[in-house]
């Protein structure tokens, strides 16, 4: 209590803040006292107390102030401390206070002040900061660092000269030149992520500003259905290397999309979705992306298929295993490992068309048989994986067509052929397995085997050419995704326009069907390159066991483009 006096009786001789931050304190004293708010307010009763305490230690300062004090209590809290001083000019009532207080809360006044001041002062500064913070930011724009108002934009650093990009143009629908210098502003990059001409730059980023790209008119968008037609593919076995994909459809619409541009008016139709006609029907892939799907059969087979999953893992890459279902069974761990590594598992018959189809050809044996061969071939794989595979078959041999597509319709979707054939059954070195690898194009389904022999060649090839491929841009992928891109489309829209502009133009959707195989021609191994095999190997080449006789004239340029046969 002794220092809530000190406080109360120190109030008079200030003229300052502190001396109203003192009198504050003391009346939170008086509330805390347990009096009411009212007494309190009423000054008298406020005052009342302490001097009553005062009273006995000093009574002649307590009893020259207090009538003062009491009096000024109505007033304005500022015009207190001046009223106040009036009566203490008396020097020696003051000194005589002074010996009598303790000195310590004195000395503190002029620490107060400067401390005040420090603290304007620094507000003042951190205003400034704060204030500068909010309204500009730093960049380094184009190599050079500077700062600029917050809301900064690519549009507002352009049309204020920091950089001085060239827009790109406004293009028709059609890829024609519509309005020179009326496309994007400019192109803007904020620590590598894109950044919107009108959207504000992030502060305190490394910005790249180039030169705007051409932009598209707004456009009408149509779409209509093409319905699909009845194949007329070559059912014969010639006609089965025309490509490596052979379905057995039931048919499906196709796509055409139609677009207007708002400004020219111009129109173009395009073929978005190929319709797949009804029947048998024969293709080979040419998708614009440098992908290849490869395949191995007659697996899976103690220490090769091991070995090439390891290649794959160590690629990225994916690759289709054509099956031989007896030989599931011991081997559950690999076909796991498969499909773990996102490889496809899929038939390859169950037991290769042994007994009556000779081991090569399942055209040689009865309806049922033909049927039993690929139905128990789908749940070799269902009992390891615990679910049904897509009906995709690679037929033994490359051997399907007339009878086995009829009696097969209702239970195989597609029977794969190939592209590329690496002859790797006839062991002819890696390197020319290697060679024939290398010598893929975009889209194509490359032979090999996993199974039926001693593979080590197949795996040394894998290791030297996939790494390079990769190199090359790549990307291995199974039979499903390779489906996924559909039958390639031919040159097919063109449309007259539909305003006065007069310009027509057409576009494809996909590379067509004579452009893409000569794409990876630049490969080192161009001119060599080969999409079928030889004369005299198709029809044992599935299996080094296999001598089957027949159809030793067949292979054939596939029609994918590159055709010059080369043999190691
Ligand atoms: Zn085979």
């Amino acid at each position: 209590m002794s220092q809530q006096d000190n406080r109360g009786r120190r109030r008079p001789q200030h003229s300052n803040g502190t001396g109203r931050h003192a009198a504050g304190r003391r009346n939170q004293g008086d509330y805390s006292s347990g009096r009411t708010k009212q007494r309190s307010a009423s000054g008298n009763r406020s005052a009342d107390r302490p001097s009553s305490q005062r009273s006995a230690k000093r009574p002649a300062n307590a009893s020259h102030k207090r009538p003062s004090t009491a009096g000024q209590q109505p007033r304005s809290r500022s015009a207190a401390p001046q009223q106040r001083r009036r009566p203490n000019p008396n020097q020696a009532a003051n000194q005589q206070r002074r010996r009598q207080a303790p000195p310590a809360p004195r000395k503190a006044s002029p620490q107060l002040i400067a401390a005040a001041v420090v603290a304007v002062i620094v507000l003042a500064i951190g205003g400034f900061i704060l204030f500068r913070h909010l309204t500009t930011k730093q960049l380094t724009v184009n190599g050079q660092q500077i700062v600029v108002a917050s809301n900064a934009t690519p549009r507002t650093l352009v049309e204020d000269g920091v950089v001085s990009p060239t827009p790109g143009n406004l293009m028709a629908i059609d890829g024609s030149l519509l309005s020179k210098g009326d496309g994007e502003l400019c192109s803007t990059m904020a620590d590598g992520n894109p950044v919107g001409v009108d959207d504000p730059i992030p502060a305190n980023t490394t910005v790249q500003i180039d030169n705007g790209k051409n932009t598209t008119e707004d456009y009408d968008e149509q779409q209509e259905s093409i319905p699909f037609q009845k194949a007329t593919g070559d059912t014969s076995f010639s006609g089965y290397w025309t490509g490596s994909i052979h379905l057995l459809s039931d048919g499906e619409d196709g796509t055409k999309t139609t677009r207007t541009g708002k400004q020219s008016g111009i129109t173009v139709e395009e073929v978005t979705k190929q319709p797949i006609d009804a029947g048998y029907v024969i293709y080979s892939a040419k998708p614009e992306d440098k992908v290849i799907a490869l395949t191995f059969d007659d697996g899976p087979w103690d220490d090769s298929t091991s070995a090439i999953l390891d290649i794959l893992e160590q690629n990225n890459a994916k690759a289709t295993f054509f099956t031989i279902g007896q030989q599931i069974k011991g081997h559950e761990d690999l076909i796991k490992r498969e499909a773990q590594l996102g490889c496809q598992v899929l038939t390859h018959t169950y037991d290769h068309a042994d007994g009556s189809g000779q081991g090569v050809d399942i055209g040689l044996m009865s309806a049922s048989e033909q049927v039993q061969e690929v139905e128990k071939g789908y749940k070799a794989i269902a009992d390891v994986l615990g679910e049904e595979p897509k009906h995709i078959l690679r037929a033994p041999g490359g051997n399907f067509n007339d009878d086995s597509i009829t009696t097969l319709w209702d239970y195989v979707d597609a029977e794969i052929g190939w592209d590329v054939d690496t002859e790797d059954w006839s062991k002819p070195g890696s390197d020319a397995i290697a060679k024939m690898i290398m010598s893929a194009t975009p889209g194509n389904v490359i032979l090999m085997h996993d199974g039926g022999g001693d593979r080590s060649q197949t795996v040394a090839a894998l290791k030297e050419t996939l790494p390079q491929l990769v190199q090359q841009g790549y990307k291995f992928i199974t039979i499903d995704e390779l489906l996924a891109y559909g039958k390639p489309t031919s040159m097919s829209s063109s449309a007259g326009s539909s305003s006065s502009s007069g310009s027509t133009s057409s576009t494809t959707s996909f590379s067509d069907s004579t452009s893409g195989s000569s794409e990876k021609s630049s490969s080192d191994t161009s001119s060599e390159s080969s999409t079928t095999s030889s004369s005299d190997s198709t029809s044992s080449s599935d299996s080094d066991t296999s001598t089957s006789a027949s159809s030793s004239s067949s292979s054939s340029s596939m029609g994918a483009g590159s055709s010059s046969s080369t043999t190691a």
